[in-house]
């Protein structure tokens, strides 16, 4: 049996088995493999592993399984997981019926992270943005910065490539999902950020909000007096689930005496309540990334980096593609991608964004969303609403009476659609409110293929 108890961990010698062999699971395997564990990655889908990373597992003597679990999962003495595969998947039944210890890959790579500082960063919407300004905030300063988990690089990626590494004092800057928070057991951030929680992925959590809550807030459950959390503190779920902690940081709009950073419509300001930005100056739009900006700015406070190099950056950075993404202006109305909106409360924040009518191009695959609360803004918001993808009957069903909307069969359809209505001074938007699997490979896919159609009709290509 392997020890889990305590830190360190040994998996040297170990049978360890990886569920899954997509980004993280191939990591995960390597790492392993190089502390001396005896490692089996197996997955029981169709899966294609690149040649230099299956050449890699190789000479890390890493046994591959593809389509299929063999018993020697059964006989494992760990087993590490990769996000995706649910608690209902009968692999999981079967080890957990034996008893056998599950953990996930951030739980894994955090027992080999090398003397460093963590900072994770989870929330329904948000991460990546966030993760990303954390990241940018830490580049070309004092620190050695690592950035991935459920964006770009595994967590394992990064610890192998850090561990060859000297230097400057490190900080790993991690994007985690609840998933990937559901089997830890040590893990725990030095700065923990929670967005906002709300509702999304209800298939994964039986509709429990309640359940959603507690995977993320693992985020802060092994954190020690040395550590800290930082949390969107205008959301009613979050502040009253929160341990009282001595180190916890509120950020919001509605202002609190316990705030480091707070803001206005026109600024935002220090600790001694002086300017630290004026938000003009600020270069990513939105009431939602000013919230991401005030959960940054607290995270990087007591770095010591200086405030010249946070400004520079927060007038540089304009945000990642596929959200809220200006694409371009025809006959006076402006395009805008937002495809990775993929829930309900991302896209109010898309309509809350502008001032001007909005055409929004909505609908997907459904994640048990409930498009109703949505109303509302779409009231105020939304001169039209085009509706495509397999939500178009449930969608149309609560917005009917309410709003004009039209159904389009394809994304081509609804750009052209939304081309021939649209006036000077419209926004067209692609905020889907839901999953892209019923069209897309991904989120990605959708967004990519929105704007190639919106400059095919503006003539631009
Ligand atoms: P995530 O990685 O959590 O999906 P992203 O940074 O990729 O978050 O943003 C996803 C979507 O959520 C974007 O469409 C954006 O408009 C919206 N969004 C970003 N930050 C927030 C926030 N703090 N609160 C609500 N919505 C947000």
């Amino acid at each position: 049996m392997i020890n889990l108890k305590n830190l360190p961990v040994s998996v040297a010698d170990k049978k360890v088995t990886v569920l899954g062999a997509k980004r993280s699971g191939l990591a995960a395997a390597v790492l392993l493999a190089r502390q001396g564990a005896s490692v089996l990655l197996s997955d029981s889908g169709k899966v294609e592993i690149p040649e230099d990373i299956q050449t890699d597992l190789v000479n890390n003597n890493v046994t591959i399984e593809i389509g299929g679990h063999s018993p020697a999962v059964l006989n494992s003495d760990l087993v590490v997981i990769s996000p995706g595969i649910p608690k209902s998947a009968p692999i999981v039944k079967a080890l957990e019926s034996k008893s056998i210890p599950i953990v996930s890959e951030i739980e894994m790579a955090f027992w080999f992270m090398p003397e460093a500082k963590l900072i994770a960063v989870t929330g329904s919407n948000g991460k990546t943005t966030t993760t990303t300004l954390i990241h940018k905030l830490f580049k070309n300063t004092q620190y050695d910065v690592y950035c991935g988990g459920n964006i770009g690089i595994s967590f394992s990626s990064l610890i192998s490539e850090a561990r060859q590494a000297t230097g400057k004092p490190k900080v790993f800057v991690l994007e985690v999902s609840s998933f990937q928070l559901e089997r830890i057991i040590h893990f725990h951030p030095n700065e923990a950020v929670i967005l906002n929680v709300t509702d999304d992925h209800m298939d994964r959590y039986e509709h429990d909000i309640n359940l959603y809550l507690q995977a993320k807030l693992n985020i802060i459950h092994n954190q020690n007096k040395n550590d800290r959390y930082i949390y969107f503190a205008d959301d009613p779920l979050l502040q009253n689930s929160l341990p009282e902690q001595p180190h916890k940081l509120p950020f919001g709009i509605t202002k609190n005496p316990d705030m480091r950073f707070t803001a206005d419509d026109k600024n935002i300001y220090d600790s001694n309540n002086q300017v630290f930005i004026k938000r003009k100056d600020i270069a990513l739009l939105g009431e939602h990334n000013l919230l991401n900006i005030l959960a940054a700015l607290n995270v990087v406070s007591g770095y010591g980096i200086p405030p010249a190099h946070i400004k520079h950056v927060l007038k540089q950075f304009s945000g990642i593609e596929h959200r809220l993404e200006y694409v371009t202006t025809i006959d006076g109305a402006d395009y805008y991608n937002d495809s990775k909106a993929t829930n309900v409360d991302s896209v109010k924040y898309a309509l809350k964004s502008f001032s001007k009518p909005v055409i929004i191009i909505l609908g997907g695959r459904d994640k048990d969303a409930d498009f109703s609360t949505l109303l509302p803004l779409l009231k105020q918001h939304a001169k039209k609403a085009i509706l495509i993808g397999e939500t178009t009957a449930k969608i149309s069903k609560i917005i009917k009476n309410e709003i004009d909307y039209t159904i389009a069969a394809s994304m081509k359809d609804a750009v052209v659609e939304a081309k021939h209505i649209a006036q000077t001074g419209d926004v067209i938007l692609l905020s889907p409110a839901c999953a892209s699997y019923d069209m897309f490979d991904n989120f990605e896919q959708r967004g990519k293929v929105f704007k190639e159609i919106v400059y095919s009709v503006s003539g631009i290509q």
